[in-house]
């Protein structure tokens, strides 16, 4: 349930109607809008009485929340969530572009790519040191060790970092070196590492399953939301089809699908949705002509020798034509590329 505020609601009209609800055993969260506060109960509703909150002083309106996720939705937040990530931004008006390697394969290969990416224009640099492998045989990443190599060249470039979570056990390890903790798509419904990075201080990048639905991507954001991390970043990187010729199928009409339920920013990963080089940068520009606040590419010095994902990623060279195309792109569609 959701309580809408009057605008000129005051502090002490919100604290008696946060109290009231906690009083009844729910969490209360607040959102801020630029006109009013919307204050949404979350729990048991069947707990609730939505007259007795009605009729409280500064109380606009009361409404149900139908949609099984709350604090993803915009009913319980009308405007695109902004999400500051050390000095660049993602969601809104802000279009954020992340590169680098599949895996962190050594202090020299992140390096290189980092500076070639940052100079194409990519303020994000990511790359995997736990990856999650089919065998166990494969290359299973450097650990903390590539953790702390994300960290320094990131540092020296100015650069915000992105990294893969793959256990509970790895988080306040992973969170201590990175700016931006990735779930993947394999995990998006380990429901107890969601929870747990729901308490904390870091934004998620929220991976959708291949199998998953777009309310189930949001279920599982929920999860983060509702242990109090609002800082999500929802990512459609391909969804089981059956065309083979593809990795996997991407699902770009999920882009505004999601934007239009839900405040919290749309990233898409055309890399591993369509596991081709070839198919990355038509779909990267359609992604971001689809509107998207966030595009994440593969790029490695030498694809073909990449230890994970190489036939996926984009040569440097490669990757500076994308952006030099995708420039025209985000202005038509009023997005502002945040710059390293
Ligand atoms: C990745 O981004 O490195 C990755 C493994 O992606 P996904 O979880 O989408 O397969
Ligand atoms: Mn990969």
């Amino acid at each position: 349930m959701i309580i809408v505020m009057q605008s000129k609601a005051v502090e002490g009209q919100i604290d008696a109607v946060v109290h009231r609800i906690e009083d009844l055993g729910l969490k209360p969260h607040i959102s801020r809008g630029e006109f009013r506060t919307i204050i949404g109960a979350i729990g048991d509703e069947s707990l609730l009485r939505p007259e007795s909150f009605a009729g409280m002083a500064g109380v606009e309106s009361v409404m149900p929340i139908m949609k099984p996720y709350k604090l993803a939705s915009r009913d319980f937040h009308a405007e695109d969530t902004v999400l500051k990530i050390g000095k660049f931004r993602i969601g809104g008006e802000n279009l954020g572009i992340v590169a680098g390697p599949c895996s962190i394969e050594s202090l020299d290969q992140l390096r290189q790519t980092a500076v070639a990416v940052r100079a194409a224009g990519a303020a994000f640099l990511r790359g995997g040191a736990y990856k999650p492998r089919t065998s166990p045989y494969s290359f299973q990443g450097l650990g903390e060790e590539g953790l702390k190599m994300l960290r320094d060249v990131g540092g020296e470039l100015g650069m915000a970092t992105i990294t893969e979570v793959l256990d509970v056990r790895d988080m306040a390890t992973v969170a201590a070196y990175a700016d931006v903790l990735q779930v993947g798509a394999r995990n998006m419904q380990n429901f107890r590492l969601l929870a747990d990075l729901g308490r904390l201080a870091k934004p998620i990048f929220l991976k959708r399953s291949p199998s998953a639905t777009t309310e189930e991507l949001l279920m599982s954001a929920e999860y983060i939301l509702s242990e109090g991390n609002h800082n999500v970043i929802l990512c459609e990187r391909g969804v089981v089809g059956f065309d083979k010729s593809t990795r996997y199928t991407l699902d770009l009409a999920a882009v505004p699908n999601l934007q239009s339920v839900s405040h919290l920013p749309v990233a898409v990963d055309p890399s591993h949705a369509t596991g081709r080089r070839d198919l990355v940068t038509p779909m990267a520009l359609a992604a971001v002509a689809a509107g998207a606040h966030c595009v994440m590419v593969e790029v490695h010095p030498d694809p073909e020798r990449a230890l994970s994902d190489a036939p996926q990623q984009l040569t440097f060279d490669a990757f500076k034509r994308l952006m030099d195309e995708l420039r025209p792109i985000a202005d038509a569609v009023g997005r502002k590329l945040q710059t390293p």
